[in-house]
C-alpha cells in the first residue's frame, strides 16, 4: 500500500492537560478532512507539533504512544522555540511580508535562526520515519526549508509542498534577507502548489531572478530533478456547509440569529483578527453606506464576528483597539432606540451559530486586503444550497475571487466601490441571487477539499512517473560504459558535438567561454583516436571557432552549417546571399538601442541579436515586438528567423546543423555515430542522423535524441572515458 506522509506545523489534534491527565481533542480542519477522504489505497501518517509544550521525557513518551495509534507523530518544541520560530519568524516576518504588510515585517536574525533550527528539528523527526516509496506532503509557510532538508537525505523521494498563504510579487519578496534560502528550501520539493495562478507566477519569477532557474510552463530543472509549480485552489467540505447537521437549541445563539434575521437585513462579516482582513476599512465603508443611503438606517444590521488571534502581538492589539473604537463610533453615531447598526462579537462561534448565520444572512461582506484563499466566502456560498438566497460581496484580493466570479467583486480599499456593492446586493432580485449562487455552488461543489487533495496527489504521482521516464532515458553508468565499449570496438566513428551548453557551460558573456584546459585535452585525445572523425558543430561564427579550436585540427561546422571545415579547409554553402543583411541590421540595431545590455553578433551569412545578459521577459517581449517586422523583411529573401536560447538569429533558409552533419555522414560507412547537443538547433542534427546513431540531449527538455545527460560536467566526464 502506498503511504502518504503529511507534515504540517500543527497536528490535527489539540492536547489539554487536566489535573495531570492528557486529553486529546481531534481538530478536523479543512486539511484533515481533505486528506482523510483520500481513497483507502493510501496509508497516512501525520507529523507535526501537538500544540502544547511537553517537557518531561516520560510525558513525551506517553504522548508519542497515544498519538501513534492514530498515525500521528509529534514534534516536540520548547516554549522558546514556539516564541521564536512560530510567533516570531513565521508570524512576524513571513506572514506580514507575504501579505504585503512589509511595514510589519520583523528582520530579527534570532527569529530566522530559530526558524532554520526548528525546520531542522522537523527534518530530524521525519527522516527516520520515511520509506523510499512514500509520498511526502509538506504544508505551509512555517516549513518552507523542510523540503530541501528531506531531499538531502532522500534524493529520489517524492516530495510535495503546498503554500496556504499568498506568494508575494518578486519586488516584495526580494526584500527578505533570507530570500534565496527560502526558495532553495521550497525547491527541494518535486511539486509546489499554490492557491492561484498569480501566486505561482510570483514564485516562478522570484525563482528565476534570485536562483536563476528558468521554467517552461511551470516546470523547471533543478540539478537532476524536475520541479513542477502549479495551481491547486483549496476547496471546502461542501456537504458539511450545504447540509449542516445542526439542532437549534434554547440558549444557543442560532434561534436569536433567526429572530434578528426576520426583523433586519443582515450583512455578515467573519474573520480572524488580522490586519490582512481589512476590518477597519470595511467598517468605514459600512458607515459611508449608512451616510449615502439613509433609507437603509434601521433596516440593515452588520453582524461582525472577529475571532481572537495572535492577541499578544502588538499590531494585533492595536488593530483590536482600532476596531473597538470604530464600532463604538459608528454605533454611537447611527444607532436609534430600537436599532444598532453593528452587532460586534469578539469571540469565535460554534458550528451551529456559524452555519445559522451563513444561512440566515442576506449579504456576506468579505473584504480582505490580502488573503491566500478565504474559506469563509466558499462556506457562505455552500450554506445557501437550499435557500438560493444571499449575495456575496468579495474582495478581489482574496484568492477565492478567482473561482467565485459571480460574487460582487470589490476593491477593499475603495469605500465607494463597497458602498455601491452593498446597495446592489440589497436591491438584487431573488432570481439574480439564485443564478449567481448556483453557478458558484456548482463550481465549489465539484472542487471541494477532497478534490483538492486528490488532485494534488494525482499530479504529483504523474510528475514522478514522467521524471522516471526521463531518468530512464538518462544514460545510466552501466549504459555509458557499454556505449564507451561500443565506441572503442568500432573501427570507424563519427562524433558530432555542439559547443555552448554541451562542452562549455552557458555564460552571460559569450566571450567568457573560451575553451579551458580540460576541454582542450578531451578534444585533443578524441581527435587522436585512430578511426575517429571529430566534428564540433556550433552556431558560432567561423572566426571564433577557428581561433579557439583551429589548432586542434578538427572538422567544424560554423553558423549552424553555413560554413563547414573539412580536412583543414573551410568552405561555405554556395549561392548564399548577404544582400538582406543591411535592412535586418537596422531592425536589430533599433532593438539594441531600446534594450541596453543586449547586443548584435554579425556572422558572414547570418546576423543574431543576443539578450542573455538582460531580463529574459524583456528580451522575449522585444522578440515578440519585432517578430512581425522580421518575418515581413525575411519573407521574400528565403531567410529564416531562428529563436534559440536568449538569441534570435536570421539566416538563409535551408541551412541547418542537420544538413551540415550529412556532409560527414555521407563521407563513408560509419560503424559508430554519436551526436551530443543541448539547444533546439541540435534537434536538426539528431533528426538527420541514421536511426542507429547514438543521440544525446543535454537537459531534460523534450528532444528527438535517444538519451539524456544532465550537464556539461556529465558530458565531459563521459567523453573522458572514451
Ligand atoms: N471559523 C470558525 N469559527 C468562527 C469563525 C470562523 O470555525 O467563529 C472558521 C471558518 O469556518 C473558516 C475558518 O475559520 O473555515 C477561517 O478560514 P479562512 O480561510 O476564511 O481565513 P484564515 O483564518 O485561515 O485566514
Amino acid at each position: 500500500m502506498s503511504r502518504l506522509v503529511i507534515i504540517s506545523n500543527r497536528l490535527p489534534v489539540t492536547i489539554q492537560k487536566e489535573e495531570g491527565d492528557l486529553i486529546y481533542h481531534p481538530s478536523a480542519g479543512g486539511l484533515a478532512t481533505g486528506l482523510n477522504s483520500l481513497d483507502g489505497s493510501w496509508e497516512k501518517i501525520w507529523i507535526g507539533w501537538p500544540g502544547q509544550e511537553i517537557k518531561e521525557a516520560w510525558e513525551r513518551e506517553a504522548v508519542r504512544r497515544d498519538l501513534s495509534k492514530d498515525g500521528l507523530f509529534p514534534v516536540f518544541l520548547s516554549q522558546e522555540e514556539i516564541t521564536l520560530y512560530y510567533e516570531g519568524f513565521s508570524n512576524k516576518a513571513i506572514w506580514p511580508h507575504f501579505h504585503y504588510f512589509t511595514q510589519y515585517t520583523s528582520y530579527r536574525d534570532r527569529y530566522w535562526e530559530a526558524y532554520k533550527s526548528v525546520n531542522r528539528t522537523f527534518a530530524d523527526e521525519v527522516i527516520p520515519l520515511i520509506r523510499k516509496d512514500d509520498l511526502v506532503w509538506v504544508h505551509d509557510y512555517q516549513l518552507m526549508l523542510l523540503p530541501a532538508m528531506i531531499r538531502e537525505a532522500f534524493p529520489n523521494l517524492s516530495i510535495g509542498f503546498f503554500l496556504h498563504i499568498p506568494f508575494p510579487s518578486y519586488e516584495v519578496f526580494r526584500i527578505l534577507p533570507w530570500r534565496e534560502e527560502i526558495l532553495e528550501g521550497m525547491l527541494g520539493a518535486n511539486q509546489i502548489g499554490f492557491h492561484t495562478f498569480g501566486y505561482m507566477r510570483h514564485f516562478l519569477s522570484a525563482v528565476y531572478r534570485i536562483c536563476g532557474y528558468e521554467h517552461h510552463f511551470g516546470k523547471l530543472t533543478v540539478g537532476n530533478r524536475l520541479v513542477n509549480a502549479d495551481v491547486f485552489p483549496m476547496g471546502i467540505d461542501y456537504d458539511k456547509y450545504a447540509h449542516p447537521e445542526i439542532e437549534p437549541q434554547e440558549g444557543n445563539g442560532s434561534l436569536k440569529i433567526r429572530k434578528l434575521a426576520q426583523q433586519q437585513k443582515l450583512v455578515i462579516s467573519i474573520d480572524r483578527l488580522d490586519y490582512s482582513k481589512g476590518i477597519p476599512q470595511r467598517l468605514k465603508a459600512f458607515a459611508r453606506f449608512l451616510d449615502n443611503y439613509p433609507q437603509y438606517q434601521g433596516k440593515v444590521t452588520l453582524v461582525m464576528i472577529v475571532v481572537p488571534s495572535r492577541a499578544n502581538v502588538t499590531q494585533y492589539k492595536e488593530l483590536k483597539g482600532e476596531i473597538d473604537n470604530l464600532v463604538g463610533k459608528i454605533n454611537g453615531k447611527y444607532a436609534s432606540f430600537d436599532w444598532a447598526p453593528i452587532h460586534y462579537f469578539y469571540r469565535s462561534l460554534d458550528f451551529s451559530e456559524l452555519t445559522t448565520l451563513y444561512q440566515e444572512s442576506d449579504i456576506a461582506l468579505i473584504t480582505p486586503l490580502r488573503d491566500g484563499m478565504n474559506l469563509v466566502a466558499k462556506e457562505y456560498v455552500a450554506s445557501k444550497e437550499k435557500s438560493k438566497r444571499g449575495v456575496l460581496i468579495l474582495s478581489e484580493m482574496a484568492g477565492a475571487s478567482n473561482e467565485l466570479m459571480e460574487a460582487l467583486i470589490v476593491n477593499p480599499q475603495d469605500r465607494q466601490d463597497i458602498t455601491k456593492a452593498l446597495l446592489q446586493a440589497l436591491e438584487m432580485s431573488e432570481e439574480e441571487q439564485r443564478q449567481r449562487l448556483e453557478r458558484m455552488q456548482e463550481r465549489i461543489r465539484k472542487n471541494d477539499v477532497r478534490h483538492w487533495a486528490a488532485t494534488f496527489i494525482k499530479e504529483q504521482k504523474k510528475l514522478m512517473e514522467s521524471q522516471k521516464e526521463k531518468i530512464a532515458q538518462r544514460l545510466s553508468d552501466e549504459a555509458k560504459k557499454k556505449l564507451a565499449e561500443d565506441y572503442r570496438s568500432a573501427r570507424s566513428r563519427l562524433l558530432i558535438l555542439d559547443y555552448d551548453g554541451t562542452l562549455m557551460p552557458f555564460h552571460k558573456d559569450p566571450q567568457a567561454v573560451v575553451p579551458d584546459k580540460q576541454l582542450l585535452a578531451i578534444l585533443t585525445r578524441l581527435r587522436s583516436h585512430e578511426g575517429t572523425k571529430l566534428v564540433v558543430s556550433s552556431g558560432r561564427d567561423r572566426g571564433t571557432l577557428q581561433k579557439w579550436l583551429g589548432p586542434l585540427q578538427l572538422d567544424m561546422a560554423a553558423e549552424h552549417g553555413v560554413w563547414v571545415k573539412r580536412n583543414g579547409e573551410w568552405s561555405n554553402n554556395t549561392g548564399l546571399s548577404v544582400s538582406w543583411k543591411e535592412s535586418i541590421r537596422q531592425v536589430l540595431e533599433n532593438m539594441v538601442e531600446r534594450t541596453p545590455g543586449s547586443f548584435i553578433e554579425e556572422k558572414d551569412f547570418s546576423i543574431a541579436w543576443h539578450y542573455r545578459a538582460i531580463d529574459k521577459d524583456l528580451g522575449e517581449k522585444r522578440v515578440r515586438e519585432f517578430r512581425d517586422v522580421l518575418l515581413y523583411l525575411t519573407a521574400n529573401d528565403d531567410l529564416q528567423v531562428l529563436e534559440g536560447n536568449k538569441v534570435v538569429e536570421i539566416k538563409n533558409a535551408g541551412v541547418n546543423k542537420g544538413k551540415a552533419a550529412l556532409n560527414w555522414v555521407g563521407e563513408q560507412e560509419w560503424e559508430f555515430i554519436m551526436a551530443i547537443g543541448d539547444d533546439h538547433t541540435d534537434e536538426d542534427t539528431f533528426k538527420a542522423l541514421p536511426e542507429d546513431a547514438h543521440t544525446i540531449k543535454v537537459g531534460l527538455d523534450k528532444s528527438a535524441a535517444r538519451y539524456n545527460m544532465l550537464s556539461v560536467e556529465e558530458v565531459r566526464s563521459f567523453l573522458e572515458t572514451l
